[in-house]
């Protein structure tokens, strides 16, 4: 067989040429794959199959293909239509091609150039190949790498990237950047990158300080105000990074950053308002802690470690917070945290107890408040609260204790004195006042006398002093008599039991003598109820209003007086409506006290003890009095009094 050089012979073909043995030696040698193939054509002349004639040693470990030689390649694997096209062209054409394709069937790619070989008629093609899996894999990595990372530059509209050079002249500019900075792609390309820092970060040559910390270090933090386009500032946050070439030369920066104003201005409030919690606390001169019950443990800040003395080096276990309560309060306090801790009182602790610091064993008194946490089953995860040492307030309110029991004793002993002197006094103006009726008596007797036996002697001037006399007499007498009565409401035993009001009222008003011409202008709305009173006072103090209501009335009116009651509060309110002259409100409250009259006695007879009587009577049976009134047109006094607690079947009075 007649060999070309560029059509070299099968080597397995004998050859005694010193070229055969060289080709022979470089085929078992080389380190790509190289096979002799005879292809197979179906009777259209369409390559179907090929089969191997001779194989290299390094074949097998290039397509992971063993024992090939003399096998048809349909047998070993189920390759691509393409590779038996491509082989029987190169069989017919006799022209050799040089392509890269991969083949599924073994999971790999190969480089391939194959070539016609031999006599044209015996079909066999020469292949040299080689296994470029890996590179292919690094490639295709790269480039979908490369893909990922044009698509993050492009689509992530949150973050400005800006690529520029090493003079930092922009060079790319994705969609971020236009829409964070305002600036078009077009526009920027080509332009300084200096021009998104602010004049006075230019000023002071922030642009050239970034790049070279980029450049020194490998990356520069990015966190300043920044410049978009139509001058409006905001604060930009990212990182800039040194680009460098495929010889590791530096070629340009990578800026990504992102808008962070509104993050700022929170965080800026947040700290603001951090700063003023602090301020808060250091002038309240608050202590904080924290606790967590799960692994009963605290953690304290100085104020609170100097106040329970805890030394630096001691872990501040419950334990030894409890260690720096007082024994005396110590039970109470854990009582308490365990009790708020299982969700007692909303979770709001608060409490106030002594402290003996472990440190020295000085004694505080603290006020510690604090906020449990719960997790979403309702048990306590964490306590926060705070202390304050209350020591010189507790002081304070123990002086102020101690002061004010003492004030009481001796207001309750000045008290004593003075009632024992208001006694005195009162035991002896009753004395007084009530020796003076029997010199009264006898001034009244004597001028009876004269008026009866001596009368018809006088002349009409000397009759006229002793009518006056007289007068003056039954004045001062009534005087007497209403003062006397004014000190026995106050100092005589007053006991209360169930009174029947309506009975009582119905007695005095039908049988007292006063009341006999006028009973039938007193209207009583009966039922009147059963009161807690005292009989005698009641009676005093009935008679007394009822006196009145019908005394004060102008001339020319017919007086007409109305009784009733009604509830009020607990108790019952007697009301005693007159339709006479009334009274003007500047005197509503003084009308109560000891001789207070409005007016002249001759106008309307009276001594002002009257209201006296019945204020003093009525306090004396826990009630309370009043008044409306309605000048010229009338007043309404009212009573309050108690009512019995169990209200008998019929109440007869005491
Ligand atoms: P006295 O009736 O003896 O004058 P009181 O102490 O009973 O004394 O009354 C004090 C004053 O209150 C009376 O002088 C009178 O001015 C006024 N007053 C009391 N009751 C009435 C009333 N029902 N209507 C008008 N004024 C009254």
């Amino acid at each position: 067989m007649e060999n070309s050089p560029d059509t070299p012979t099968c080597l397995d073909e004998p050859s005694s040429t010193g070229a055969g043995k060289y080709y022979r030696a470089l085929f078992d040698a080389i380190d790509q794959g190289l096979c002799i193939i005879e292809l197979l054509f179906d009777k259209e002349r369409r390559p179907v199959d090929f089969r191997f004639i001779e194989v290299n040693p390094a074949f097998e470990r290039q397509t992971g293909l063993k024992d090939v030689a003399g096998r048809r390649m349909r047998e070993l694997a189920e390759l691509e239509e393409e590779w038996f096209q491509i082989h029987g062209r190169v069989a017919v054409t006799r022209e050799p091609v040089r392509f890269t394709r991969q083949a599924r069937a073994l999971e790999r790619w190969f480089d391939v150039y194959a070539f016609p070989i031999g006599d044209p008629e015996a079909n066999r093609v020469a292949i040299l190949f080689e296994d470029v899996t890996r590179r292919r894999r690094v490639e295709e990595g790269l480039r979908q790498g490369e893909q990922q990372l044009r698509l993050i530059f492009e689509s992530a509209t949150e973050y400005a990237m800006v690529v520029s050079d090493c003079e930092r002249n922009v060079t790319r500019w994705n969609s971020g950047a236009e829409r964070l900075l305002g600036y078009r792609e077009e526009e920027i390309l080509g332009r300084s990158g200096d021009i998104l820092f602010t004049e006075e970060d230019r000023a002071s040559g922030q642009p050239q300080k970034e790049a070279s910390i980029a450049t020194e270090k490998g990356r520069a933090v990015n966190e300043r105000w920044h410049r978009r386009k139509d001058g409006t500032r905001f604060w930009g946050s990212g990182l800039m990074f040194p680009l460098r070439d495929g010889d590791n030369a530096p070629n340009g920066f990578l800026k990504i950053m992102r808008d962070r104003t509104a993050e700022r201005e929170v965080e800026e409030n947040l700290r603001q308002s951090e700063e003023r919690l602090r301020l808060a606390i250091d002038t309240a001169e608050l202590g904080t802690w924290e606790y967590n019950p799960h692994e009963r443990l605290s953690f304290i800040d100085e104020r609170t470690r100097e106040l329970f003395g805890v030394p630096h080096d001691l872990e501040t276990t419950y334990d030894v917070y409890m260690r720096a309560i007082h024994p005396g309060d110590r039970e109470r306090v854990n009582d308490l945290v365990g009790r708020v801790l299982n969700g007692e009182g909303n979770g709001h602790y608060r409490d106030e107890y002594r402290v003996v610091r472990i440190t020295d064993g000085a004694e505080r008194w603290v006020r510690a408040a604090g906020r449990v946490h719960f997790d979403a089953c309702g048990r306590a995860t964490h306590v926060i609260g705070t202390v304050l040492d209350i020591s010189d307030l507790m002081n304070a309110r123990e002086v102020l204790a101690r002061r004010s029991e003492e004030l009481e004793r001796t207001v309750e002993e000045r008290t004593r004195q003075l009632r024992d002197i208001v006694q005195q006094l009162e035991t002896f103006s009753y004395s007084v006042v009530h020796d003076m009726r029997a010199p009264l008596r006898s001034v009244r007797s004597f001028a009876n006398i004269l008026e009866e036996e001596y009368g018809a002697r006088l002349d009409e001037t000397a009759r006229g002093y002793l009518r006056r006399l007289q007068a003056s007499v039954a004045r001062m007498d009534s005087l007497i008599t209403d003062v006397l009565t004014y000190s026995r409401v106050n100092s005589s035993e007053a006991t209360l039991a169930p009174v029947n009001l309506d009975q009582l009222m119905h007695e005095i008003v039908e049988q007292y003598p006063q009341f006999q011409e006028s009973r039938q202008n007193v209207i009583i709305q009966s039922p009147l109820p059963v009161v807690l009173g005292n009989r005698a006072l009641l009676t005093q103090c009935i008679s007394n209003l009822l006196d009145n209501a019908l005394k004060f009335m102008p001339a020319d009116r017919a007086p007409r007086v109305l009784v009733r009651a009604e509830r009020h509060g607990g108790r019952t309110r007697v009301w005693f409506e007159d339709n006479g002259i009334g009274i003007p409100g500047e005197y509503r409250d003084r009308i109560f006290g000891l001789f207070q009259r409005l007016h002249r006695s001759d106008q309307y007879p009276g001594t002002g003890v009257g209201l006296a009587i019945v204020h003093k009577a009525v306090e004396r049976m826990r009630g309370t009095v009043g008044l409306e009134s309605f000048p010229g047109r009338g007043s309404r006094f009212w009573i309050e009094l108690l009512l019995p607690e169990k209200r008998p079947a019929s109440a007869t009075g005491e």
